[in-house]
């Protein structure tokens, strides 16, 4: 028996020589100005930084904290709030598969990439999912949305408030869940992008589940989510007979952490504190202060892109202000664009899934003034860098108007 073991100069599989990240990351951090993640606030960083027990007093203070101050952004009295460790996708395969099953007829309303993603996830579970496919920068209305009811009578209607990919607002959400409701669905609503960003009123509007992220509109870290649902949705989650195949997005189980100081999983502690964080920062701003600057500067941003020289990807009836599509000159690719910008001048700003648009994000810390004027100018130096005619005082000019509230 061979007794160096131990000692043996090479492993099977040596071990790796690396760079540490300070050799990785740039020395001044990039400006995200992208679709996600964003900016945190230094008081999310912090609390990030925290490890505690996941089960115990302290946590369970922590919890109860999350779950009121999630319930005012989602304006719900709702009692089942729930964190999700994971991307906003989890949240929203934590909606689709605790409420649909084999045979479960749901209606997605297809926006675009992700509002498919919903109707994905529903035909991974065995739902017989039927697409209303919208045209891309343009909405459903509301007739089409209720034939497509009347014709597939779900029992589950998906649809995205902000649908990131192509920058399209579902601005007739409130019309659509009472459409919905009248026909007796429930209504899954991703608000991953837009919640705390703008309106969205789950009880007033009769939402039966509502899903977020964290790295978006609220600011938080990414890979911690959230979700609620109405009574009417707990109700059929608790009355289901086949168990959900997803252990980790069991909703059930998931109660026993959220809701009755018990253990599901290892709670993502440090970032659930992220999230109190970037959530009492919510409530210290209000929704209505947060809604009014977003509009402000997402509005400000547009006029200063428009007045620069660009176009605007989505038509204003249907733009989401909370992600901004910008179409990439000809000639050029998105990737052209990002990488020049990122590179030159340290703003990240992203692509989209194949269409000819780079994006802007707008939500939480990238509302910010400082944020802005650096943004647009680097997306003028950018283009007359590539060779593309634009006219930089006048997209600084429309930005200051728009910002100073002279639009
Ligand atoms: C970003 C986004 C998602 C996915 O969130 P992940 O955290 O990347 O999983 C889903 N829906 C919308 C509308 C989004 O903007």
């Amino acid at each position: 028996m061979p007794t160096s073991s131990f000692t043996s100069a090479s492993s099977a599989v040596p071990c790796p020589v690396v760079e540490s990240l300070d050799a990785i990351l740039p020395e001044e951090p990039l400006l995200m100005m992208g679709a996600g993640p964003v900016p945190i606030p230094a008081a999310v960083a912090k609390a990030n930084a925290i490890v505690i027990n996941h089960l115990g007093g302290t946590m369970v203070k922590v919890i109860g904290q999350v779950k009121s101050m999630a319930r005012y952004v989602f304006q719900t009295n709702s009692k089942w709030v729930l964190g999700v460790a994971g991307p906003g996708s989890a949240a929203m395969e934590m909606a689709i598969s605790n409420l649909a099953w084999e045979g479960t007829r749901v209606l997605s309303i297809k926006n675009g990439f992700f509002s498919e993603r919903m109707a994905e996830m529903g035909r991974r579970v065995g739902a017989r999912v039927s697409t209303l496919n919208v045209a891309d920068r343009a909405v459903a209305s509301l007739e089409e949305i209720a034939g497509a009811i009347r014709r597939e009578r779900p029992e589950i209607v998906t649809v995205v408030q902000g649908e990131t990919s192509n920058t399209v607002w579902n601005y007739h959400l409130k019309e659509i869940a009472a459409l919905a409701k009248a026909a007796g669905a429930l209504v899954i609503v991703d608000a991953v992008c837009t919640l705390s960003t703008m309106p969205l009123e789950m009880d007033a509007w009769g939402i039966d589940a509502v899903i977020t992220g964290g790295q978006k509109g609220l600011s938080s870290i990414p890979g911690v989510s959230l979700i609620a649902f109405s009574d009417a949705a707990w109700a059929r989650v608790k009355g289901r007979t086949a168990p959900n195949a997803h252990w980790c997005l069991d909703a059930s189980l998931a109660e026993n952490f959220w809701h009755n100081a018990g253990y599901h999983y290892t709670a993502p502690v440090s970032g659930v504190l992220a999230l109190h964080e970037a959530l009492r920062l919510v409530c210290a701003e209000t929704l209505e202060k947060r809604f009014a600057r977003h509009l402000k500067c997402s509005l400000a941003l547009q006029d200063g892109v428009a007045a620069m020289g660009l176009r605007l990807y989505a038509p204003e009836a249907c733009r989401l202000n909370s992600v901004v599509g910008i179409e990439v000159p000809d000639g050029f690719s998105p990737a052209d664009v990002c990488s020049h910008i990122s590179r030159m001048h340290q703003v990240e700003i992203s692509g989209s899934f194949g269409l000819p648009i780079v994006r802007v994000g707008q939500m939480g810390e990238q509302c910010r003034e400082h944020n802005l004027f650096r943004t647009v100018h680097a997306l003028e130096r950018t283009m007359v860098d590539l060779g593309v005619r634009v006219d930089l005082p006048a997209g600084v000019a429309a930005l200051e108007r728009g910002l100073s509230g002279g639009r």
